[in-house]
């Protein structure tokens, strides 16, 4: 069994968060620590600890993470103008907590995809 993560605790409301979605698969909350002015994590309800333990009974769930995705850049108000979706895994990915999560990053232009 994987090791539950503080994500958790925001899905099930035990923790606070600013919850912008919720519904029986995803759970929808601001980064607390924004990198632009549109920031919010999109993760499934159920823990997947990275993508490396996706399978295929997951492909409904993450499948609609894009749903989610596109509905909640509407409600931003930053759909038009662009965005961008980063999901990242372990060390060189960057990952910190380890319950998959789809960061939707907006409301400005974000340059380029990558600072190394
Ligand atoms: P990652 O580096 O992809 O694992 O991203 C983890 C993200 O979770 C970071 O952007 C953190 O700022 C964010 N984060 C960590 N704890 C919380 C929390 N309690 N509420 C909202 N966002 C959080």
């Amino acid at each position: 069994m994987a090791e539950e993560t503080i994500f958790s605790k925001i899905i099930r409301g035990e923790i606070p968060a600013n919850i912008v979605f919720q519904d029986d698969l995803v759970t929808a909350f601001r980064d607390i620590s924004p990198q632009a002015p549109t920031h919010i994590l999109i993760i499934p309800n159920k823990l997947i600890p990275t993508v490396n333990d996706v399978t295929a009974e997951d492909e409904q769930v993450l499948g609609h993470l894009f749903v989610v995705a596109a509905k909640i850049a509407q409600q931003e108000g930053i759909a038009e103008d662009g965005y961008r979706l980063v999901m990242n895994c372990n060390k060189h990915g960057g990952q910190e907590v380890f319950h998959i999560h789809m960061h939707l990053l907006g409301g400005k232009p974000l340059g380029p995809l990558l600072s190394l």
